[in-house]
């Protein structure tokens, strides 16, 4: 849900302040003018002041008087909606990125993310500045960029700390969802309807790095042996066709483990967003020890989408299935996975499976539900 909230911005100088709820005390704002420095380009103007993406955790000020009890979304980011009368673009800014613009006569209009905002305060600066090469060019020494074309905009943020709402061993369960009890199952439809139990762990775990020589993120990186198997030989056509290795970045995670990692989430970004990313204890595949998160050096070993465009990861999902690996949460998958697009995450359920889940085209949570 998005609620307008605007905000009136005088001249140039424009100070916006996200306060936290219930408190009184309001910093003072910024937005640095350095225009009178420097007179030979009009300045950046924001016009008709800003529009804010909301939540129920902070209210909003400017010039330290509170203007509506509407509140900001205080999650891990948000969007701000703005209008300059030049075209501009970020620079030296951190953690932020234009998300879309638009241009109608001399109006140019943004939408700014604001992202990986921690609990407690943040204070933020966003800095823009005439788009290079739109209306002149800049000069090859940055310094010499006129100042009169930069402005600084600068938020406090309250992001409230979440009360997780359960204690780290006492995860909820999701409602209506049953147990798996044969968690050795390869075909196991581990979900967000099914878990394993809380003392299911395999017991043919192998070391990727130490049993197979595979490359890994961390030492002690597990998969059950069948799985293990597979994989190598998976790795080994990859290097043949792509001259490319990948490095597992995540292999076996005890519940215990999933515990932790999901709690991570929750703080990190609130439980309705851990719930894309992450599973809770028991949901987890990499709990059946046959899921594996890689990385690449192609895409800076990060878990990033764009994983699927990348040479290897092409790859992967033209070839996987020929050696019983799936990758579990697909493109545009999210209502029938429960989970955002994981393009790294594959899961493996031996090559007949993997085989038939291909030919059919459904997601691996529906094919196994079928079965
Ligand atoms: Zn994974």
């Amino acid at each position: 849900m998005r609620k307008k909230v605007i905000l009136i911005a005088t001249a140039s100088f424009v100070s916006l302040i996200l306060v936290a709820y219930g408190s009184d005390v309001l910093k003072d704002q910024s937005v640095v003018d350095l225009s009178k420095n420097f007179q030979k380009e009009t300045p950046i103007e924001i016009k008709n002041g800003f529009e804010i993406s909301e939540d129920d955790s902070s209210k909003i000020a400017l010039n330290g008087k509170v203007l509506s009890n509407q509140i900001v979304t205080a999650q891990s980011e948000f969007t701000a909606r703005f209008t300059t009368n030049k075209e501009v673009e970020l620079f030296d800014t951190n953690d932020a990125e234009i998300l879309q613009f638009s241009k109608n006569e001399n109006e140019y209009r943004y939408i700014v993310k604001i992202s990986n905002l921690g609990p407690g305060e943040n204070l933020r600066t966003i800095k823009l500045r005439t788009k290079i090469n739109s209306t002149y060019n800049i000069q090859k020494n940055k310094e010499e960029f006129p100042i009169s074309n930069r402005i600084e905009l600068s938020w406090e943020i309250y992001r409230e700390k979440e009360d997780l709402g359960f204690s780290q061993g006492y995860i909820p369960r999701f409602e209506g969802s049953g147990y798996i009890f044969d968690g050795d199952d390869l075909a196991a439809n581990v979900s967000k309807r099914n878990s394993l139990t809380s003392d299911y762990a395999p017991k043919d775990l192998v070391d990727l790095n130490l049993d197979k020589k595979l490359i890994t993120n961390t030492p002690k990186m597990f998969l059950r042996a069948e799985a293990a198997d597979a994989l190598v030989e998976m790795l080994k056509q990859l290097k043949k066709e792509t001259g490319k290795d990948l490095v597992i970045a995540s292999g076996y995670r005890s519940f215990r483990n999933q515990e932790s990692t999901y709690t991570g989430w929750v703080k990190q970004f609130g439980k309705i967003e851990a719930d894309r990313i992450s599973a809770r204890p028991g949901y987890s595949e990499h709990q059946l020890g046959t899921a594996v998160d890689f990385f690449s050096s192609d895409t800076g070993f990060q878990f990033t989408n764009e994983f699927d465009k990348s040479v290897v990861g092409k790859w992967l999902k033209e070839n996987s299935y020929k050696f019983g690996f799936i990758q579990s949460y697909p493109e545009g998958k999210e209502n029938i996975t429960g989970y955002k697009h994981e393009a790294w995450h594959y899961r493996f359920v031996g090559y007949d499976t993997a085989k038939k889940v291909r030919e059919s085209g459904l997601t691996l949570v529906e094919f196994l539900s079928n079965i």
